[in-house]
């Protein structure tokens, strides 16, 4: 268990690598400070002129990260997410605004995209336990059966906070959401704090506070899908906005040759496979970046890219099995490859 977490943590550090070092200000200091939650490694760095306060702030988020963990984890027992998947087919609980949030957040996303993404993947992704000890190729009958259970529909809102799953077994799973969320809870926090420029890394979900402390937007490396996790193929300049990115790269196990990774198509059960191996997406709110990543992968290229470049201030970096790179409108010029073998396709 030590060595798949410690493998896990090694691997997120630098699915997007951040450019730090030339963000130095006479005045202000870098704080960072890094912890393992969320089955992922989380590092916040920010500017300021008083280390201690900035260290405080730090703590104050992780411990906001930890509350957040506590309610969403389906790895937590008596987390709000749990009882609703014990009171399934039964009747509605009661949650917190956090958790509601993300839900209703998870459920749009879930009409948005017919269902390509779908927080009530709960058992198909217990099923396959990718990146857990109990990791498997199900046998195609147990994939039917779970994909009984995963169908968005059937989760029903009562009141402003009451939750319920319709069929006894179906589960809520909220890992393709609920770290934007986490991700924009913290730099509420640092931005009410006044601070203005900061990193927020929460397992490849960045959120570029600010511009650096010298004036210049941050840039922002893009993993290279190909290469161990910290090898960019690109980077992009950003300044107060989210990168996240969903890939094949990040949990997967490999069986008699093949790949199966984390992000499951609700319509077949198994890892999707489109040609689709990266998706990133830039945008202002790292919850709808979340949702949007996991989506895009699932959706593929052409409704993937359709659907990104219907949405305003959503921009989008596509990466094919074949090494070719496509960019929503908004990104055209903004990607600078580092890598020759990708090539971006106009
Ligand atoms: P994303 O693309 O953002 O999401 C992929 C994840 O979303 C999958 O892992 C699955 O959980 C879910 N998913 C898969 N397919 C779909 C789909 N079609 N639609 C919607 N969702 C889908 N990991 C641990 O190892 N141990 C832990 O204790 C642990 N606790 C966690 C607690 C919380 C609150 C959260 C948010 C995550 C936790 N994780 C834990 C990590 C989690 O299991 C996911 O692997 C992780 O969130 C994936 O994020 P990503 O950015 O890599 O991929
Ligand atoms: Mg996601």
């Amino acid at each position: 268990m030590k060595k798949k977490t410690f493998q896990l943590a090694a691997q997120v550090f630098v699915i997007i690598f951040v450019f730090l070092l030339s963000a130095c200000n006479p005045q202000k200091e870098m704080v960072t400070d890094s912890t393992y939650m969320l089955g992922t490694y989380l590092q916040l760095s920010l500017w300021t002129e008083d280390k201690a306060e900035g260290m405080a702030v730090i703590q104050e988020c992780f411990q906001r990260i930890r509350q957040i963990e506590q309610k969403m984890s389906v790895n937590i027992e008596d987390s709000e997410v749990n009882e609703i998947n014990r009171h399934a087919g039964k009747e509605y609980v009661a949650v917190s605004d956090d958790t509601m949030a993300v839900i209703r957040k998870g459920f749009a996303y879930a009409e948005l995209t017919d269902g390509a993404f779908d927080p009530a993947i709960g058992r198909l992704v217990k099923l396959w336990g990718i990146g857990t000890e109990r990791e498997r190729v199900p046998k195609p009958e147990e994939i039917q059966e779970a994909l009984k259970y995963v169908d968005y529909r059937g989760i029903k809102f009562q009141d402003e906070n009451k939750v319920k799953l319709d069929i006894d077994g179906m589960q809520l799973d909220l890992g393709g959401i609920a770290k934007g969320y986490a991700a924009d809870a913290v730099t509420k926090i640092i931005r009410e704090k006044g601070i203005k420029h900061a990193i927020i890394n929460l397992g490849g979900n960045v959120v570029a506070l600010g511009k650096k402390a010298d004036g210049a937007p941050w840039k922002i490396g893009i993993q290279d899908p190909f290469e161990p996790t910290g090898t960019h193929m690109g980077v992009i300049e950003v300044a107060d906005q989210t990168v996240v990115t969903s890939g094949n790269y990040e949990r997967y196990f490999i069986r008699d040759g093949k790949r199966y990774h984390h992000i499951i198509d609700p319509k077949t059960g198994y890892p999707s496979e489109n040609g689709v191996i990266s998706a990133t997406i830039i945008t202002d709110s790292s919850i709808d970046a979340d949702a949007l990543s996991t989506s895009v992968y699932v959706l593929g290229l052409e409704k993937g890219m359709n659907l990104i470049e219907s949405m305003e201030g959503v921009e989008c970096i596509i990466i094919t099995e074949e090494k070719k790179v496509f960019l929503s409108s908004g990104l055209k010029g903004r990607l600078k490859i580092t890598n020759d073998g990708f090539q971006i396709v106009d």
